[in-house]
């Protein structure tokens, strides 16, 4: 059996189209045009990269997009002084700092000073304590596509067993309560692997809905996956490739040959989850500027 490939892209582009679509009606009715600062520190070459997509997603989508480039040196103050001005600013109405920040900084400290209204990543204390109890707020952009993913291909996730391998604030920890919520793509039993997870491969075998973010090549491979399983990739890690003109090529979490011959479907890496996390960025800077 091979799995149904979950094309990221396209599943981003039929989103990007919308949000476009609304974009240009919120101009004609309002006269807003949504706006999205990002905030980038130093110059990680990942970081630099997803800043420029995301760059071309506004132009593409219709948006303003506003690009504060700090050295690698700037302090916290300057960073933090940098999301008040976005605060500020009518013209803007979602934030985004890059993470990672430079070791020096702290992302708590920078995260706490963006605007709940404007914090379209959902990733400030008030946007994810809304989230956990089920309030209106702006979801986390990665678990956020992964759940309208899920909707959209119509695979079930009620009564179902979903794993998360990781337990980060800005994936595991949010898709699982995704999918814990009583809600359309939610209403999943949920389990949460992590580093002190005994034996992986006994829970991720149990996984109706297979969610990997661990950061970690191979995490899980094709013996880990339950035949027919939904396996939603996230991981985007590089490795050294000498066939390849930059020297290296991105691949995921879970051993994509392996799985795919067991899974019933199955996001590819790079084109599966990344895009999906863009086109939610966009559909939280829409909500931001509806709101405004
Ligand atoms: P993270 O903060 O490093 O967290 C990784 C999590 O995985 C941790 O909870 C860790 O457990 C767990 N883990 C690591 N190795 C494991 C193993 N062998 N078995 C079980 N659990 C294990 O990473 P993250 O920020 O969540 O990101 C995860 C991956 O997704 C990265 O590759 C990242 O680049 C990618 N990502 C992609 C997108 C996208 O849009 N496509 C967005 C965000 C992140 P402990 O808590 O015990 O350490």
């Amino acid at each position: 059996m091979s799995a149904i490939l979950l094309d990221g892209k396209a599943f981003a582009a039929k989103w990007h189209k919308e949000a476009a679509e609304s974009a240009q009606r919120l101009k004609a009715e309002r006269g807003i045009v949504p706006g999205l600062g990002v905030i980038l520190v130093g110059d990680n070459p990942a970081s630099v990269s997803y800043v420029t997509a995301k760059e071309r997603a506004c132009e593409q989508d219709g948006f303003v997009s506003r690009q504060i480039h700090l050295p690698g040196e700037a302090t916290e103050e300057e960073v933090v002084a940098e999301v008040r001005k976005l605060n500020a600013d009518p013209a803007i109405h979602g934030i985004l700092v890059q993470l990672p920040l430079p070791r020096h900084i702290r992302e708590d400290a920078v995260i706490d000073a963006i605007s709940p209204d404007k914090d379209v990543d959902g990733f400030t204390p008030v946007n994810v304590g809304r989230m956990l109890i089920g309030q209106p707020c702006f979801l986390p952009c990665t678990p956020h596509g992964i759940i309208r993913l899920l909707i959209d291909a119509g695979i079930e996730t009620s009564g179902r067993h979903a794993v998360v391998v990781g337990r980060s604030n800005i994936v595991g920890k949010p898709v699982a309560n995704l999918l814990m919520r009583k809600a359309p793509g939610g209403n999943a039993t949920v389990t949460v692997c992590h580093t002190g997870t005994k034996d992986l491969a006994d829970h991720t075998r149990q996984a109706d809905i297979l969610v990997v973010a661990a950061g970690r090549p191979a995490t899980v491979t094709g013996d880990m996956v339950k035949p027919g399983a939904a396996v939603i990739d996230v991981g985007v890690n590089r490795v050294p490739d000498a066939t390849k003109q930059r020297g290296y090529r991105l691949c995921g979490d879970v051993d994509f040959d392996s799985a795919r011959e067991v899974a019933g479907w199955i996001t590819p890496v790079p084109g599966g989850v990344g895009p999906l996390t863009i086109a939610m960025l966009m559909q939280n800077t829409l909500e931001a500027a509806r709101r405004a």
